[in-house]
């Protein structure tokens, strides 16, 4: 199969969809890459590393679409590409289509494939291409939030593992999932004295058997929730309650119990978040304070360190995009359920339950 990577062109994603070791890996199958000059830039992979690898370097992203049969990428396309994506092209990349009406319109008119990474789907409900970036996010929250404990960044001036004779800084995450279990580890790694909240019992049992002793569980309600932030120096919000927006767990007037400087980094922001006062923000402008409590919203947290998340994500697409590429995509989806749940849009049908919902389209 003829495969193309173009260079992500929506602002500031330094993402890219195949890493050199990708390209080596679907040489070996046999198939043709096409990659656009500098496309791993950004993630610190060259042009000479690709060829090395064995792909053929395009000089624009028009020629990569115009040669490829699959396209392999990381963010969903923008306006200026959906008029390069051909009929019967296989798409292969983060789409989020329940939140891009103008984009679903675009993939239908455009009569291409269209699989997205968001809603592969294993038998026990986990998404294996989301949690990469999951684990991203998490690790780098305690690590923002540290920062932002910083005076001279506003907070309240307070190092997270505190030193001899002095404690630790109070970290609250809530959410024990996949990133609230990447923060605590980290955080608590740092040294912080860490409690992770989560309405599921079964997911704080098993918290309890893997976590370090500085890690603590308690069952996430508001009655625990309004105590420990009075004193949490640093609180990560980490639900999700799928399909649906984020729970408010922390209401605005639950601010004023918290101490001055105290560090919010919701994580959960891209599902509305779970702190009432918080609102995305970028990697340029990544935190506002209301009520002296500094709040860190940035919605893309894993575009700050696109050499690590293109490696992370990578490792988890490429075993199905060579299998995508082995295959073709009907006998690959007939032969993995999880891949099947992955198409969105097809030949100009919607074909996930998902997305006719949400724009009211015929499945
Ligand atoms: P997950 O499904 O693995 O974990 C969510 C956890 O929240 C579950 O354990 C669930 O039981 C728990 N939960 C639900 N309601 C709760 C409540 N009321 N109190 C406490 N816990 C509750 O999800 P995840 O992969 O960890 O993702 C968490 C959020 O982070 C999602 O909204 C995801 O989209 C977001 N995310 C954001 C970024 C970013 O850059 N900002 C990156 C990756 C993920």
């Amino acid at each position: 199969m003829i495969i193309g990577v173009p260079k992500e062109i929506k602002n500031n994603e330094n993402r890219v969809g195949l890493t050199p070791a990708g390209v080596a890996e679907l040489r070996k199958h046999g198939h043709t890459l096409l990659v656009q000059s500098t496309a791993g830039e950004g993630s610190g992979f060259t042009d000479e590393e690709y060829q090395t690898a064995g792909a053929t370097l395009l000089p624009t992203i028009a020629d990569v679409y115009e040669q490829a049969e699959m396209i392999i990428k990381v963010k969903e396309p923008i306006a200026e590409e959906y008029p390069l994506i051909k009929e019967n092209q296989l798409l292969f990349t983060y789409f989020h289509f329940a939140s891009g009406e103008e984009l679903t319109h675009a993939m239908i008119e455009r009569k291409a494939v269209c699989l997205a990474y968001e809603t592969v789907e294993l038998s026990n409900r986990a998404l294996p291409l989301l949690i990469p970036m999951s684990e991203v996010a998490g690790r780098m929250a305690p690590q923002e939030g540290a920062k932002y404990l910083e005076k001279p960044l506003k907070g309240r001036g307070i190092l997270l593992g505190g030193v001899p004779g002095v404690k630790p800084a109070n970290v609250l995450v809530l959410g024990g999932g996949v990133v609230g279990t990447q923060a605590a580890k980290v955080a608590a790694g740092l040294g912080a004295q860490v409690t992770i909240m989560d309405i599921s019992l079964n997911r704080l049992r098993e918290l309890d058997d893997f976590m370090p002793k500085n890690v603590v569980t308690q069952y996430s309600n508001e009655y625990n929730i309004r105590e420990a932030i009075k004193t949490s120096d640093l609180i990560v919000g980490a639900v999700l309650i799928p399909g649906a927006k984020a729970p408010h767990l922390i209401t605005r007037d639950m601010l004023k119990s918290m101490r001055p400087g105290t560090v919010v980094v919701d994580v959960a922001v891209d599902q509305g978040g779970c702190i009432e006062t918080c609102h995305p923000t970028t990697h340029e402008n990544p935190t506002f304070i209301i009520d002296d409590v500094v709040h860190y919203c940035v919605a893309n947290m894993p575009g700050a360190v696109p050499y690590t998340s293109t490696l992370a994500l990578t490792n988890a697409t490429l075993p199905y995009a060579v299998k995508l590429a082995n295959l073709g995509w009907q006998e690959a989806c007939r032969r993995d359920e999880a891949l099947r749940l992955g198409l969105n849009v097809v030949h100009g049908e919607v074909v996930y339950k998902g997305v006719a919902d949400a724009w009211g389209l015929p499945l």
